[in-house]
């Protein structure tokens, strides 16, 4: 048996510990779920619909336990946390009201009776977690899953196993029936395990390394539904504006949860010249004035650390490469002085006229690009292979209109940062950033099947219709 801990990456205190499942272990909850699935799928969507609001009621009862929780395994401050856990109360009113707009039943009247559309669960769904929103981004796949008549087994982040095993007691505390919802806990292994167990769908949030192995494990598998949601390398065009309030949307889309959102804004691009200059030096101003500290530390800091040690440290080398690539570091990335190595100031970079790699540095991080004119910016921004968010900080109509219409982004904003999202709307991305299944409002889609039905109320002849009968 292997045994799991996760690590407080403020303080290295160990935060949870206990046995990772193996691949018998998977099986078994994933036969749990399947012998569940009869039942759970033929309730009324009413019922369904109960159940989720006494999860919902679990959650506003236990939400500071489950803040902290967040808090202590990924070291976010706590008022993030918090309103993590808001995001995660509020999706259930939303994945009710998406699942009714997506995923709900249309009916016509035809002539021979009606037409009618419903839709149905999959079945079995494995729901994988990241660590940086260890509630909220599993909540999003298993909230509609289950409105939806799916059942579930999760496996969260091996970073996160105690957010993990408290979401699944507030989900058993809601009555489910059992086998509904199983929790799985593990690393690596086990999430092999549970993609190769058999699954009616996996639905994922995690890194586009990650998601390119299930890609290509499920090649032969097109019965399986698979929702990835990874990562970006995204684009932030910041081009006119007041300077302070153009570093505002530059250091809220780069630095927000220590740059550890999927949406933060990696790369900058500015013009060349006085006007672009004077948006980098507003950003590191302000970059500089952000606070780095723990979780419960009071006044409460801007940032906490990142996931552990072994992150900081590839965001460490990361950088190493970028600078040995030639990039200049203009405001550079400094490991604080603290019990844990994991506790990064933010970075920024002039890599400007460099062939960087194109890949996510999960981290403070932000590579500044000074370009010639705004088609240059747009090329410049669409230069990656990923696609999940981009921005333009600009008040000039025409531009806006320019680059809504070229990015290639599954959310592009226009003067807000770019990890501005909502659960009224789709979150998902293009190229290495998914697969075309965008979550959050879209959720419902993935999680049900169409079927459209023509029905007729009795059994009449139908060979009139037959034509050229001898
Ligand atoms: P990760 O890919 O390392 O891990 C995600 C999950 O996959 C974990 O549960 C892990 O145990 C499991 N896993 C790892 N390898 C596996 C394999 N071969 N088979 C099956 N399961 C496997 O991701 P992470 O580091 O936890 O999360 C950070 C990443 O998530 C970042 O890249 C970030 O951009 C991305 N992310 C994307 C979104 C989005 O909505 N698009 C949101 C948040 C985070």
């Amino acid at each position: 048996m292997s045994v799991l801990q996760s690590i407080c990456p403020a303080t290295l205190d160990v935060v949870w510990e206990g046995p990772a499942a193996d691949a018998h272990e998977v099986r078994s909850a994933v036969a749990r779920a399947r012998a569940a699935f009869a039942t759970w799928s033929a309730e009324s969507l009413a019922t369904r619909i109960d159940a989720v609001r006494r999860y919902k009621d679990a959650l506003l009862a236990n939400g500071g336990r489950l803040a902290e929780a967040i808090s202590r395994e990924t070291g976010k401050p706590l008022w993030e946390s918090t309103q993590e856990v808001a995001s995660m109360v509020a999706k259930i009113d939303i994945s009710i009201q998406a699942q009714a707009d997506r995923a709900g039943e249309v009916e016509r009247a035809a002539a021979f009776g009606r037409s009618i559309l419903r839709h149905r669960p999959h079945g079995v769904m494995a729901v994988f977690g990241p660590y940086n929103f260890p509630g909220h981004l599993p909540n999003g796949h298993i909230v509609p899953a289950l409105l939806a008549g799916n059942t579930i087994v999760f496996k969260p982040s091996e970073e996160t196993p105690l957010v993990g095993q408290l979401l699944a007691e507030l989900i058993a505390s809601a009555g489910f029936p059992a086998g509904t919802f199983n929790l799985v806990q593990g690393g690596r292994a086990t999430g092999v395990a549970l993609a190769e167990a058999k699954i009616d769908g996996l639905l994922f949030t995690g890194s586009a390394a990650t998601g390119a192995v299930l890609r290509r494990q499920f090649v032969d598998r097109p019965e399986v539904i698979l929702a990835l949601e990874l990562g970006g390398n995204n684009p932030l065009i910041a081009w006119d504006g007041e300077r302070g309030a153009v570093a505002s949307i530059i250091v809220s889309s780069a630095f927000m949860s220590a740059g550890q959102r999927c949406s933060c804004a990696r790369r900058l691009i500015v013009p060349e010249g006085p006007l672009g200059d004077s948006y980098i030096e507003a950003t590191i101003a302000l970059a500089r004035r952000l606070s780095v500290g723990r979780w419960d530390d009071q006044p409460e800091p801007s940032m906490g650390p990142i996931i552990s040690e072994r992150a900081a440290d590839g965001v460490r080398s990361a950088v190493e490469n970028l600078v040995g690539l030639g990039g200049r570091p203009l405001l550079p990335l400094e490991t604080l002085d603290a019990p844990s190595r994991a506790f990064l100031s933010p970075a920024v970079i002039d890599v400007t006229g460099l062939d960087v790699p194109d890949a996510e540095i999960f981290g403070p991080v932000l590579q500044v690009h000074r370009v010639a004119d705004f088609d240059a910016a747009i090329e410049v921004a669409n230069n990656t292979a990923f696609g999940l968010a981009a921005g333009l900080v600009s008040s000039d109509r025409t531009l806006w209109d320019r680059y809504a219409l070229r990015a290639r982004a599954g959310v592009c904003n226009w003067n807000r940062p770019t990890t501005g999202a909502a659960g009224t709307m789709p979150f998902g991305g293009l190229g290495e950033s998914g697969n075309h299944r965008p979550s959050a409002y879209y959720a419902a889609d993935y999680c049900a099947y169409p079927v459209a039905s023509f029905e007729a109320p009795a059994v009449v002849d139908q060979s009139g219709d037959i034509r050229g009968l001898r």
